[in-house]
C-alpha cells in the first residue's frame, strides 16, 4: 500500500504543480513575509492587517549553510534513526532577495555547496510514518 502524501507545514509550501514557497503579502503596503501566517503588517508604517497569499521565487542563492549534527528537540521527528547530520541552507530569493531557511537534501554532500551557488526549491521527505509521507520544501544545488 503507498503512502498519502501529507503537506508537513501546509499553507507554508505546495508542490503542485511545482514546489513552491507560499508567502503572504500585504494588500496595503505590498511587503511580502515568510512564513505567511501574519496577523498584522510588520511595516511599521502600514497599519493593515489584511493579506494575500503570494508565490514566492523558486531559485535563490546560497547566503549561507550549516549542518544539524544534533536532533533538535520535540516537536522535530527524526527522519532517520540512529539520528543522521542534515545540512541545513538560508537561500537569498531571486525576486524578493528574502532569506529562507530549508533542509538541503540528504543525497546532497556538504562539500557540495558553495555560498553563491544557485539553489532551488524542491519539494521532499521529512519523515513517514505507517501511513503517511510528511513532505516539506528542500533547497537543493542547481546543476
Ligand atoms: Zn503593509
Amino acid at each position: 500500500m503507498s503512502k498519502t502524501r501529507t503537506l508537513a507545514a501546509p499553507g507554508w509550501f505546495t508542490d503542485q504543480p511545482q514546489p513552491t514557497l507560499l508567502g503572504a503579502r500585504c494588500k496595503a503596503c505590498h511587503a511580502l513575509f515568510f512564513p505567511p501566517n501574519q496577523s498584522f503588517c510588520r511595516n511599521p508604517e502600514c497599519a493593515s492587517t489584511e493579506f494575500e497569499e503570494w508565490p514566492l521565487s523558486r531559485n535563490g542563492r546560497l547566503w549561507s549553510y550549516t549542518t544539524n549534527n544534533y536532533a533538535p528537540p520535540a516537536p522535530f521527528v527524526a527522519p532517520s534513526e540512529p539520528f543522521e547530520p542534515f545540512a541545513v541552507a538560508a537561500v537569498e530569493l531571486e525576486a524578493e532577495k528574502m532569506v529562507v531557511l530549508g533542509q538541503v537534501p540528504r543525497a546532497t554532500k556538504l562539500e557540495a555547496l558553495e555560498v553563491g551557488m544557485k539553489m532551488e526549491l524542491v519539494v521532499d521527505t521529512l519523515f513517514s510514518d505507517e501511513e503517511n509521507e510528511y513532505l516539506i520544501w528542500k533547497w537543493s544545488p542547481v546543476t
